[in-house]
């Protein structure tokens, strides 16, 4: 399996591969970059076509995440890890302990967090053997817990940015959004803007998500397939990522997207596609950084709840700096906070003070 070669490698620092034969435990750990602190990430639990699919997501997610941090404003550099899921898996009380070793292994270099198909439980069965967990149960000085309520309030207040920025749109009263996935962050998304006064148009394959948004908010569904080309005014991805690409931008009606899931552009090239189009685009991993905001303020015990709330809100503000780089210098919003995050990491290489 090349590694180095890999189209997503991206001089991580570290990659780690993890087995156990005796839970069938397999994953794997990639550092990016530790130059703004530890590497801070969340676990995936996934099932991948081959190990190449799986060490490939790995490595692009841990990129994501240095730039996300570094967004953010965080003392975290960037990682992520993947945790294989067979035919055969069985995720037992074990195999998490022993994840939770090889994080320990680590010396702190790496810290995780629940991502995709993880939960506060298994955050807890790792943290029996490392402390180098966040995500655990929420403690009574507020921090911890699930941090997708978080994540789904800085989309909230991304969405406004970005409705104000380009609709001209002072709140979201009688605006329309498509959100794509209503699991943990569809969710309490489909919440805030329901209590902003948007009207809601949703799609999950499950439809127990489903139907919780249309009883709770009044939701109307359709089907997977149609989603992103609805006639709104904003598209929320929320679900996986890569979902732009040359066949879904052309049928968009929306002149916004704004959603959580990681990833969203197939390639870079959508970004400017997506600029030619006139369609404003929030950088995911900027709008989606509310979680590990929140992660962090638990790892560090530096913020209150209220604190951190505040902190998650300045989302909107530093997307709307995004925004109004894009338009003066004619660039794609993505393009725009690769530059801002990459400076803020080679400053501190660097030693610049920012
Ligand atoms: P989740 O598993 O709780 O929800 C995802 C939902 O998407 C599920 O209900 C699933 O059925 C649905 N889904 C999957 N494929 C779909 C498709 N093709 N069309 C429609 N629905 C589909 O996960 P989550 O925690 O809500 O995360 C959602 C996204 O946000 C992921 O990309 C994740 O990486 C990203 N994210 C999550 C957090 C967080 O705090 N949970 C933070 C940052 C980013």
């Amino acid at each position: 399996m090349a590694v180095f070669d890999d189209s997503a490698f991206d001089a991580h620092e570290r990659v780690v591969f993890c087995h156990d034969a005796s839970t069938g435990l397999k994953a794997i750990i990639a550092i990016h970059s530790t130059v703004l602190g530890p590497a801070a990430g969340g676990t995936r639990l996934w099932s991948y076509a081959s190990d190449e699919e799986a060490l490939h997501d790995v490595l692009r997610l841990a990129q994501g995440m240095s730039y996300k941090n570094a967004m953010a404003g965080l003392k975290f550099g960037g990682g992520k890890a993947v945790i294989i899921n067979t035919p055969d898996f069985a995720g037992s009380d074990s195999l998490y302990e022993r994840y939770g070793e090889f994080v320990d292994q680590l010396g702190g270099s790496y810290v995780t967090a629940e991502d995709v198909g993880m939960s506060v439980e298994i955050m807890e069965i790792i943290a029996r053997r490392t402390k180098y967990v966040a995500g655990l149960s929420k403690k009574e000085s507020g921090a911890g817990g699930d941090p997708s309520p978080k994540t789904s309030f800085g989309i909230f207040k991304g969405i406004e940015a970005a409705v104000q920025f380009k609709l001209g749109h002072e709140n979201l009263g009688g605006l329309s959004v498509a959100v794509q996935g209503v699991g943990k962050v569809g969710y309490h998304l489909c919440r805030f803007l329901h209590e902003a006064g948007a009207s809601l148009v949703v799609a999950d394959m499950d439809a127990g998500c489903i139907e919780r948004v249309v009883q709770e908010f009044g939701a109307t569904s359709v089907a997977l397939e149609d989603i992103l080309s609805q006639d709104v005014d904003v598209v929320a991805p929320c679900a996986l990522g890569a979902v732009f690409n040359e066949r879904s931008i052309s049928s968009l009606q929306a002149s916004v997207i704004a959603g959580g899931a990681n990833n969203q552009l197939e390639t870079a090239a959508d970004g400017q596609r997506l600029h030619d189009a006139g369609i404003l685009f929030a950088p995911d991993y900027v709008i989606n950084g509310g979680g590990i905001i929140n992660v962090a303020s638990e790892y560090y015990r530096d913020l209150d709840d209220d604190e951190v709330w505040e902190r998650v809100a300045a989302i909107g503000p530093r997307l709307t700096g995004i925004f109004e780089e894009a338009k003066s210098s004619d660039v794609p919003t993505n393009e725009v906070a690769d530059r801002q995050a990459k400076k803020i990491i080679s400053d501190a290489t660097s030693g610049t003070d920012t």
